[in-house]
């Protein structure tokens, strides 16, 4: 009798868990844990994402960590326990969150590192730019104009994997100048969390202690770029040593239209964010998405979904509009 009673229950059960699952896969519960929204390109990377999400019937929980590898550890665990299906994460420290996508995964979500790489962790796929090919780019745009002399390189975020691959392009692209002696390295930092005010103050020092003599910046996204810039300024230098960027962030473009920064890397952020909704999606569907590359991040070799950035100057411009990034009038042309 109590055996017919708990099959009874079981069937019961199961059906319920088949039915909610079922449920699931039709309308997903996402999380979305960002670093950063007070950096301008993530507040638009969470609007073009939800928009996509939505669209498939997904339903999307976002969450900002303002730079804290705390507060975004525990907005993941909220998350978590909210239920969702997946979580969508933008990591601010590439080497500590193990252990909460060990619970995620426990807890049968699936986990898409969105951007920036997680290292040393269980997650299902990754999708980027192809940071490597940025850095190529960042450096390329400004031995074109400066072959020769002084360098100095900013690095992006100590955390954050994308500083150390775009480092690696740029590295690729400097080396053979190094080599024969036309460029010298004279200084390099990394800028915590990105910090435009770090980034000013880094090359202040830089221009002090070389006095001056600082022909090039190679500046790995358009935050730091700003910061350097206005360190050249106060020099009188803005416009006359070459600095890179990336992210087309709308200061940035007017400044390459202005000429204070040599050029930027257009990543068209509708695309990250639309496939990578897509991606979601498809994970919590158990379906099986299409890759064209995969990275190991120490742990396991992550089927990685890999898109094209495009380096773009005063020149070219004008993709920007073409492409719905900006307006003409926002661009001031
Ligand atoms: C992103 C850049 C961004 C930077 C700061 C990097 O991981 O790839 O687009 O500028 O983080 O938020």
């Amino acid at each position: 009798m109590n055996k017919i009673i708990s099959a009874a229950i079981m069937t019961a059960m199961l059906a319920m868990t088949s039915s909610a699952a079922l449920a699931d896969a039709k309308n997903p519960k996402i999380g979305f844990s960002i670093d950063d929204l007070r950096v301008e390109r993530w507040t638009r990377d969470r609007d073009f994402f939800i928009a996509a999400a939505e669209k498939q019937g997904a339903k999307v929980f976002v969450q900002s960590a303002d730079a804290s590898e705390q507060r975004q550890i525990s907005q993941i665990e909220n998350l978590i326990s909210r239920g969702v299906d997946v979580l969508v994460i933008v990591p601010f420290n590439a080497t500590v969150l193990n252990n909460t996508v060990k619970e995620a995964k426990k807890a049968g979500i699936k986990v898409l590192s969105y951007d920036r790489l997680i290292l040393n962790a269980d997650i299902d796929a990754y999708i980027s730019f192809d940071n490597e090919k940025v850095g190529e780019m960042q450096a390329e745009g400004v031995t074109k104009l400066q072959p020769k002399g002084n360098y100095y390189l900013l690095g992006g975020s100590p955390t954050d994997n994308n500083a150390k691959m775009l480092r690696e392009g740029q590295m690729k692209v400097l080396k053979p100048f190094i080599d024969k002696g036309d460029i010298k390295i004279v200084g390099q930092q990394w800028v915590k969390d990105w910090s435009a005010t770090e980034a000013l103050s880094i090359v202040e020092n830089a221009l002090t202690a070389n006095n001056n003599k600082i022909d090039a910046i190679v500046a790995s996204n358009d935050g730091t770029a700003g910061g350097a810039i206005q360190a050249l300024a106060a020099q009188k230098l803005a416009g006359k040593v070459p600095v890179s960027g990336q992210d087309a962030d709308l200061a940035a473009v007017k400044r390459v239209i202005a000429g204070t920064q040599s050029m930027t890397v257009y990543k068209p952020l509708k695309t990250i964010a639309s496939e990578a909704a897509r991606l979601a999606v498809q994970l919590a569907r158990n379906e099986k998405p299409a890759y064209n590359s995969s990275y190991d991040n120490g742990l396991k070799k992550v089927s990685t979904v890999l898109l094209k950035p495009t380096p773009l100057t005063k020149a070219n411009v004008n993709i920007l509009v073409d492409d719905g990034f900006y307006t003409k009038a926002q661009l001031g042309n």
